[in-house]
C-alpha cells in the first residue's frame, strides 16, 4: 500500500502524470483494478478524452467518489436502490407536509406551500450528509437552537426514515453505506491496484473520509492537488490546507512537480505573480486579455465573438473552449440566447431550471387552469398557447375573448352559461345607433352564439378533472389523456422543447414511483397539481442531443479547475459579483456550521477560484467586466481584475461602448454584420447575400428616422398619403359625422385614424362590476326615464319617481348592459341613487328651465340630419342630445351628462376637443327646429354641477363661429390624411387603441 501525493502549479504536467501511471498500471496486467476518481461527470469525461487520445488503457474507471462507492457496495452484495432528484425532491416534500400537518413547525409554517422550501431543504441535507452530520448529530446541535433549526431537523429526520423505511437511498446515503462497508471489510477496496484522485483542490468532509478509507485499502494511490509544498502563498491558500491535512494523516510520499508550467508566457507570469506583494514589471501583451464592456449582455456577446474568432481563425476545437461565470442566473441565458444567433452549439455544466422554459410554463397553466376557475384571461393565453391544439381558428378564439370582454366573463363555466343564456335570449343591438361613445360591440346571438357555446363547453369539459380523489397513478394517466387530446408531442420543435418534456415525463414517472414504493394515496387534484408544481419548480433540464455534439463548455467559476483547455474566458469581474459578496447561509448560520464542523461561508478562498480559472488556458486567456449596472451606475472593476491589470501592459485596454463600429469581419453573426454595415451605410459586395434583410433594415431605420420627426412622412407615421382618395370619397360629403367622432380627430389625429379609419378597438379585459361606458349607459337611461315617467317635474314628485326607474333600472342592469354584478352591487345601488338624486336637485334648482326633451334624436331613426353650410360644402350630422330645457320665451338650454370626471372648459371648444355644446345647439335649432339655445353645458352627474363651459358666456354665435372653423379644419386634415400624432394636453387616454405602441403615446401621470 504507497500513497503518494504530487503537488505542483496548475499546467505542471500532474494529469500527465496520472495518465502515464495509469498507462504503465495496465500496461503488464490489463485486469486489475485502475479507478480515477474527479470531482465531476464533467472532469470525468475531460479524463477520458485525454486518456483516449494517448492510446486508451482497457478496464481503466473514471468517475466520482459515489460511482466507486456503489461499484464496492454492489460487489458485496449490497448495492443501494438510489432515488431520482424528482423522487428525493417528493419525499422532502412529503415530510415537510407531514411535519406541517402534524403541527411540528411554527417557523415554516407560513412558507410550506412553497416549492422553494422543498429546494431549500434538500441543498441543507445535501450538506449536512456531505459534512457526515446524520440526523443526530443535527438534532443534538439545533436543541438549543432556533425555531428554524429545530424545525430543519425535524424534517431531515422524517426526509431520512422514510428513505429508511423504503429501503432506498440518496446519493450522500451511498457514502454513508460505503464508509460503513470500508470500515467493517478491511479488504473491500483491496482489489484496486492503483486508485488517482486527480483535479480536486479541496475536499467536502465526506470526500476526505471516503479519500483516507480508500487510499489505506488500495494497494497504490495517487493524488494530485495544485499549491506548493511549502510556501504561503496567498493564491494556494485554497489548497493549503489539504496539501497539509493529507500530509499529516496519510503520511504520503510527497513529491512536487518541478518546472515551469506549460503556460504561454503572460499567463505564466500572471499565475507565479497573481496576489503577489512584490512582482515585477507588468508584461506586455501580444493580444488584449481584458475587455471591458457596456453591460453582461455585452461581455456575453464580445466573449462568444472572441472564441468564434479562434475557432474559426486559428482552428482551436471548440470543445477546447470554455467560458466561466460568477453567476448563473444573469450569465447563462445570455450565452445562450447570443451562442444561438452565432450559432455555436454550447453544453452548460449545470442544468436550467424547468421554470425558465415556455413550455413548463405553458403546461402548469394549462393544468391549474380548472383550480382557478378557469380565469378568463389565463383561459385565453391557454387557448392561444402554440404548443396546445383546441381545434380552434385564432378567429373562434377572438369571438370568445370579444365575448368575454363584453359580458365581462371573469371566470368559470356559470359566467359562461350565463352568457350563452343572455345571448340567446337577447335581442341584437344591431341597426339600434346611440353615439359613438355609448355603442357596444355586436355579439353572436341566438344560433351562432350556440356554436360558440358547443366549443367553450367543450374546452371546459376536457381540461375539467374529475371531482373526488384518486391516486397519483390515476392522476398522471387523466393528465397525459390531455396531452394526447391537445396532441402535445406534435407541437414540439426545438430540441429544448423535446427536453424540458422529457424532464416533465421524468417527473410525472417519479410521482408513480414514488407511489409504487410509498403506497397508493388518494389526493384531490389540486393536491396532485400542487406536488407536481413543486416538483417541477425545483427541477432543471438539459439540451439531449447537444450533449454529444462538440459544444463550448459554459461554467461557474468553481468548476474551473482540472481540465484545461486552450482558450477560456472569465466573465463578471466586477466588484460585487466576483470576488461574491458573501454571506452568512440563512439556514446553517456561522455558529451552527462551527458547532456540526462545516466549512464556512464567509472564508471561501474565492481568491484561489480565480486563480485555479485564470491557469486553466492553455493558449489563449479573456477576462471580462461590465462597467454598467442596469440602472445605469458605474460599476466598480473588482479586486481580482485589479490584481490582474496590474500584472499586465495592454497596449491599450479594449472598452467597449454602445458606439463602437465593428470590422464586418469580426461580426459573430449574421446579425450583427448587418447591424454594423446599417450603421456604416454600406453592405459589402461579399455579403450580398444579406441583400433582402439589408433593405428591411434600412426600411426600419427610415421608420425610426420618421418616428423622430415631429411631422409625420411616413404611412406608418400618420400620413398615409396614398389612402387620400379613400379617405376623401369614405369622408366625403355624404358622410354622417358625429360630434365624438370629430372630437377625436381634435384631440389627435393618429388617433382619428386607428380608431375610425382602421377600425381599431382598445381591448378592455374583463372585470366584474360596471365599467365606465356601461355605468354612464345606465346613468343616462334612468334620468330619461324619470323625466319621461314624471306627470310634473315638481322635486318631491321627481324624487319619487327617480327612486322607481331606479329600482327597476337597476333590477334588469346586468342582463340589460351586459356585466356581472360585483359583491358590492347593493351598496352601489344605493351610491348611485344618492347621485342621482343629488344630481336632479341639483339641476332642477332654477325654477326658469322646465325640461323640454330627452335623448333627443337628430339624423337617427328618420329624425332629419344637422347639416351646417361650410361655404364649399354642407356637412352632415347625427347625435343624441341628452336633455333638452326650455324657458318661458322659448329659449332653449342644452344639457350633456357626464358621469367621468374630466373638467371640460372653455379652451377644450377653442382648441376643438369638445364640440358637441354648439353641434347640439344648432342641431336643436336648425334640424328639429325646437328653438333657439341660449345656453348649453355638460352636466357632470357625480358632481352634481355644471361644468365651467357654459355656451351662454362663451357666445352662442362665437361658438358657432368657433365650430365651423374646426370643421373645416378637420374635414380637410381628414381628406388630405393627415394624422400626425399629437397626445393630447393632459395625456393620451387609456381607450386609444393605439396607446400600447404609440410612440408619441404620454401618460396621463397621476
Ligand atoms: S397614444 Fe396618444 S399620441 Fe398616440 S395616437 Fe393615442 S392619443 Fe394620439
Amino acid at each position: 500500500m504507497t500513497i503518494q501525493l504530487l503537488i505542483g502549479a496548475p499546467a505542471t504536467g500532474k494529469t500527465e502524470r496520472c495518465l502515464a501511471r495509469v498507462q504503465a498500471a495496465q500496461a503488464g496486467l490489463p485486469l486489475q483494478q485502475v479507478w480515477v476518481l474527479v470531482p465531476d461527470r464533467a472532469q470525468a469525461a475531460a479524463f477520458r478524452r485525454r486518456l483516449a487520445e494517448k492510446g486508451g488503457a482497457l478496464g481503466v474507471h473514471v468517475g466520482r467518489f459515489a460511482d466507486l462507492y456503489k461499484h464496492l457496495l454492489s460487489a458485496r452484495g449490497k448495492a443501494l436502490a438510489t432515488i431520482s432528484l424528482p423522487l428525493q425532491n417528493r419525499l422532502i416534500r412529503e415530510a415537510i407536509h407531514a411535519a406541517d400537518v402534524e403541527k411540528k413547525l411554527t417557523h415554516f409554517a407560513p412558507i410550506v406551500h412553497f416549492p422553494g422550501l422543498v429546494t431549500a431543504m434538500r441543498d441543507v441535507i445535501v450538506e449536512l450528509k456531505r459534512g457526515l452530520v446524520n440526523v443526530e448529530k443535527f438534532m443534538l446541535a439545533a436543541e438549543n437552537g432556533t425555531a428554524a433549526q429545530q424545525e430543519m431537523g425535524i424534517i431531515y429526520a422524517r426526509y431520512q426514515a422514510r428513505l429508511d423505511a423504503l429501503g432506498y437511498a440518496d446519493d450522500e446515503d451511498v457514502h454513508r453505506q460505503a464508509m460503513a462497508l470500508l470500515e467493517e471489510d478491511k479488504n473491500a477496496a483491496g482489489e484496486i491496484a492503483l486508485l488517482v484522485v486527480d483535479g480536486f483542490d479541496q475536499f467536502t468532509p465526506a470526500q476526505y473520509q471516503g479519500l483516507k478509507l480508500l487510499s489505506r485499502q488500495a494497494q497504490e494511490t495517487l493524488i494530485t492537488l495544485p499549491g506548493a509544498m511549502e510556501g504561503t502563498r496567498a493564491a494556494h491558500q485554497r489548497f493549503a490546507e489539504s496539501i497539509a491535512q493529507i500530509r499529516d494523516d496519510l503520511s504520503p510520499q510527497a513529491e512536487e512537480l518541478a518546472g515551469d508550467p506549460h503556460l504561454p508566457k503572460a499567463i505564466e507570469y500572471l499565475e507565479a505573480n497573481l496576489f503577489e506583494q512584490a512582482h515585477g514589471e507588468a508584461i506586455f501583451l501580444n493580444e488584449p486579455m481584458l475587455l471591458e464592456a457596456r453591460s453582461p449582455e455585452a461581455e456575453a456577446r464580445e466573449a462568444l465573438r472572441w472564441i468564434k474568432g479562434l475557432v474559426v481563425r486559428a482552428g482551436i476545437p471548440l470543445v477546447r473552449c470554455a467560458i466561466f461565470t460568477p453567476n448563473a442566473e444573469v450569465y447563462h441565458p445570455l450565452l445562450r440566447a447570443t451562442a444561438e444567433e452565432f450559432g455555436m452549439p454550447v453544453r452548460f455544466t449545470s442544468d436550467d431550471p424547468l421554470t425558465d422554459s415556455a413550455l413548463a410554463t405553458a403546461i402548469l397553466n394549462l393544468l391549474k387552469l380548472p383550480l382557478e376557475n378557469f380565469r378568463t384571461r389565463k383561459l385565453m393565453n391557454v387557448l392561444r398557447s402554440p404548443y396546445f391544439n383546441f381545434l380552434l381558428s385564432d378567429a373562434d378564439i377572438d369571438t370568445l375573448e370579444m365575448i368575454s370582454r363584453a359580458a365581462q366573463v371573469v371566470e368559470g363555466r356559470e359566467q359562461w352559461d350565463e352568457t350563452w343564456e343572455m345571448l340567446k335570449r337577447a335581442p341584437g343591438t344591431q341597426g339600434l345607433w346611440m353615439d359613438d361613445t355609448r355603442n357596444v360591440p355586436e355579439l353572436p346571438r341566438e344560433g351562432e352564439a350556440e356554436e360558440y357555446q358547443v366549443m367553450m363547453d367543450g374546452v371546459l369539459t376536457m381540461l375539467t378533472p374529475p371531482a373526488g380523489r384518486a391516486n397519483y397513478g390515476e392522476w398522471i394517466d387523466w393528465t397525459e389523456t390531455r396531452f394526447q387530446q391537445l396532441k402535445l408531442a406534435d407541437q414540439l420543435e426545438s430540441e429544448a422543447e423535446r427536453s424540458v418534456m422529457l424532464a416533465f415525463r421524468e417527473i410525472l414517472r417519479a410521482l408513480l414511483v414514488s407511489e409504487a414504493v410509498a403506497g397508493a394515496a388518494a389526493v384531490d387534484y389540486g393536491e396532485f397539481i400542487a406536488e407536481l408544481e413543486s416538483l417541477v419548480r425545483a427541477e432543471g433540464y438539459r439540451e439531449n442531443t447537444r450533449r454529444r455534439q462538440p459544444a463550448l463548455v459554459v461554467g461557474r467559476m468553481e468548476e474551473a479547475r482540472g481540465v484545461r483547455y486552450d482558450a477560456v474566458a472569465l466573465l463578471g469581474l466586477a466588484e460585487g459579483s466576483f470576488p461574491a459578496v458573501e454571506r452568512a447561509d440563512p439556514f446553517l448560520d456561522e455558529k451552527l456550521r462551527e458547532a456540526l464542523g462545516l466549512g464556512s461561508r464567509l472564508a471561501r478562498e474565492q481568491g484561489g477560484l480565480f486563480y485555479q480559472a485564470v491557469t486553466r488556458a492553455d493558449r489563449h486567456l479573456l477576462m471580462t467586466r461590465p462597467y454598467l449596472a442596469d440602472d445605469g451606475e458605474d460599476m466598480e472593476p473588482s479586486t481580482f481584475w485589479k490584481a490582474a491589470a496590474l500584472l499586465l501592459d495592454q497596449a491599450a485596454e479594449p472598452k467597449i461602448d454602445s458606439e463602437r463600429l465593428l470590422a464586418l469581419a469580426d461580426a459573430g453573426s449574421r446579425e450583427e454584420v448587418l447591424f454594423h454595415a446599417v450603421r456604416q451605410k454600406s453592405l459589402p459586395r461579399q455579403y450580398g447575400f444579406l441583400e433582402s434583410r439589408w433593405h428591411d433594415l434600412q426600411q426600419a431605420r427610415d421608420a425610426l428616422l420618421a418616428r423622430r420627426n415631429s411631422e409625420a412622412d411616413s404611412p406608418y407615421e400618420g400620413n398615409p398619403v396614398s389612402l387620400t382618395s379613400q379617405l376623401a370619397a369614405r369622408f366625403g360629403k355624404k358622410y354622417g359625422w358625429s360630434a365624438s367622432r370629430l372630437e377625436t380627430y381634435g384631440a389627435c389625429p393618429f388617433f382619428f385614424y386607428v380608431n375610425q379609419a382602421l377600425g381599431l378597438n382598445a381591448q378592455e379585459q374583463p372585470q366584474v362590476g360596471l365599467n365606465a361606458m356601461k355605468l354612464g349607459n345606465m346613468m343616462h337611461e334612468i334620468l330619461e326615464l324619470t323625466y319621461m315617467q314624471a306627470e310634473n317635474y315638481a322635486v318631491d314628485n321627481l324624487m319619487a319617481v327617480l327612486r322607481a326607474q331606479a329600482a327597476e333600472v337597476f333590477a334588469r342592469a346586468p342582463e340589460h348592459f351586459g356585466f356581472r354584478p360585483s359583491a358590492l352591487w347593493e351598496a352601489e345601488q344605493v351610491q348611485y341613487l344618492a347621485v342621482l338624486e343629488e344630481t336632479v336637485r341639483a339641476i332642477e334648482e332654477g325654477v326658469e328651465w322646465e325640461p323640454y326633451r330627452f335623448e333627443q334624436r337628430f339624423g337617427i331613426n328618420g329624425e332629419p340630419p344637422l347639416r351646417i353650410d361650410l361655404g364649399d360644402e354642407t356637412i352632415l350630422l347625427r347625435g343624441l342630445v341628452d336633455r333638452i330645457d326650455r324657458r318661458a320665451d322659448g329659449g332653449l338650454r342644452i344639457i350633456d351628462y357626464k358621469t367621468g370626471g374630466s373638467h371640460l372648459s372653455k379652451k377644450d371648444l377653442e382648441e376643438g376637443l369638445r364640440l358637441q355644446l354648439p353641434i347640439y345647439a344648432l342641431a336643436a335649432r336648425d334640424a328639429l327646429g325646437l328653438g333657439e339655445p341660449v345656453e348649453g353645458f355638460y352636466w357632470h352627474i357625480q358632481g352634481a354641477k355644471a361644468g365651467s363651459l357654459k355656451l351662454a358666456r362663451f357666445g352662442t354665435d362665437a361658438a358657432y363661429d368657433i365650430l365651423k372653423l374646426h370643421l373645416r379644419r378637420i374635414l380637410e386634415g381628414i381628406r388630405a390624411a393627415q394624422f400626425t400624432p399629437q397626445a393630447p394636453s393632459g395625456g393620451c387616454p387609456d381607450y386609444c387603441p393605439a396607446a400600447q405602441w404609440c410612440w408619441k403615446y404620454e401618460s396621463r401621470g397621476w
